[in-house]
């Protein structure tokens, strides 16, 4: 009589053709954001999967967030299965917004080709194969048979790619997610799939605008050139704040390891007229640059902002402009509390299927953690999933087949085991 674990295990196998067949469907749907094309019909093709597993199935949208419009529609889904009530609920949400495909692609980036044991696409390891995964646990749990106490739901959401406020942040805020109601959350992001990702440093982009004074562009001298005063905090930037930010180092496991460092980049940079249109001699009165600062647990938010303006304030001092810094967003830093069962679920499971141990980390951006933890107030959240973490958004993207399955099995036992049908 084979053990529970190996029906289980036994019956991801039997699914692989159809795990590859799912995500490669996914794929083909270009859900790409910005703007966020296609979401409703990708919405559907998971929900429609999620209904077919025996899942209740729920569509929330984001009514009344300004990105949602008719044309372009906030659409998750949730399907959930419930246990009898004595068990905890185990939430595995991935995002299925995807970034534009860009150049260098060898192929069609939403073809979702299957070849050579991969599946490429714009979005295939980031992450609609965690997505494939986390629906497979669940119904692989279900065609062994397995009766869980608890209850397991799998939600497919929106604009995780730029921020999650209409995605995983709406299920939280609309109780969805929700401390009282959530004891576990996985989020099948690709961070390699021995890897278990136990959160992410924080963010602060802001905008930093400086204003001069226009003048003839024949006589430079009489006026004061925005420009020229953004290309002083630029330098500032290079040459003061990187030196320093690069010798400082959090504790947290951030990968790749010069990511453990904090870090500055500029965005982008807009001052004087457009360049596309008819030029007249101006010097240039105006300048904006949007700046990515990434901080460190250890740092907090108000010391690196701080930083900042000071570090603004003494490259403009005597350049004859004004400035205005203004935050555009700020993701605290996030970190799963040592000791969390779900950790332990998912490194059990880890050595189990791939016989290695489990490796944590921290992603060196950020992802829907921050709105489960700090929305929802559920600290027991991970990152686990298939695909590689330097293949996002590069191009000719793809999922290995063999990471996919056995991302599929740890995932499935993680459950088993938070249910108290474990390895150990
Ligand atoms: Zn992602």
């Amino acid at each position: 009589m084979p053990s529970t674990i190996d029906r289980v295990l036994a019956e991801v196998d039997r699914a692989a053709d159809e795990i590859v067949q799912f995500t490669a469907d996914i794929v083909r749907i270009p859900t790409v954001n910005p703007p966020g094309d296609a979401y409703e019909p990708c919405a559907h093709a998971i929900g429609d999967v999620l209904a077919r597993t025996g899942c209740e199935v729920e569509y929330v949208v984001a009514h009344g967030r300004p990105e949602h419009s008719a044309r372009y529609p906030r659409v998750n889904v949730v399907g959930s299965r419930h246990g009898d009530g004595r068990g905890p609920t185990v939430h595995l949400t991935g995002h299925f917004d995807v970034v534009p495909a860009g150049d260098g692609w060898t192929v069609d980036p939403f073809g979702g080709l299957v070849r050579d044991g991969r599946i490429y696409g714009r979005g295939t390891c980031d992450m609609k194969a965690g997505i494939a995964a986390a629906v497979f646990a669940s119904e692989a749990l279900r065609r062994a048979g397995v009766r869980l106490p608890g209850t397991i739901e799998v939600s497919g959401t929106v604009d995780e790619e730029s921020g999650g406020w209409a995605g995983v942040a709406w299920l939280a805020e609309r109780g969805v997610i929700a401390r009282d109601r959530t004891d576990y959350v996985i989020i099948p992001e690709p961070l390699d799939v021995d890897r278990i990702c136990i959160g992410h440093r924080g963010v602060y982009w802001f905008e930093l605008t400086t204003r001069g004074r226009i003048a003839h562009g024949s006589m430079p001298f009489l006026g004061v050139s925005a420009i020229d005063a953004m290309g002083r905090v630029l330098e500032a930037v290079r040459t003061e704040l990187q030196p320093v930010l690069a010798r400082r180092v959090t504790a947290m496991p951030v990968v790749p390891d010069r990511a453990r460092h904090s870090t500055i980049n500029v965005n982008g940079i807009d001052g004087g007229q457009p360049i596309d249109g008819i030029q007249t001699p101006c010097v240039a009165d105006r300048c904006r640059a949007v700046f990515d600062r990434r901080f460190l647990i250890e740092e907090g938010f108000e010391p690196a902002k701080e930083e900042i303006a000071a570090l603004i304030a003494r490259a403009l001092e005597g350049a004859g402009v004004t400035h205005e810094l203004r935050d555009l967003m700020i993701v605290q830093p996030t970190r799963t509390p040592d000791g969390s069962p779900i950790i332990a679920a998912l490194e059990t499971a880890i050595q189990r299927i791939l016989d290695r141990p489990a490796r944590l980390c921290a992603s060196p951006g950020t992802y829907d953690q921050k709105h489960v933890a700090r929305i929802a107030g559920v600290e027991h959240c991970v990152a686990y999933g298939p695909g590689e973490l330097v293949l996002a958004h590069q191009p000719d993207e793809y999922c290995r087949i063999d990471d996919l399955v056995n991302a599929t099995k740890v995932i499935a036992l993680a459950v088993l085991d938070l249910n108290g049908i474990g390895l150990r």
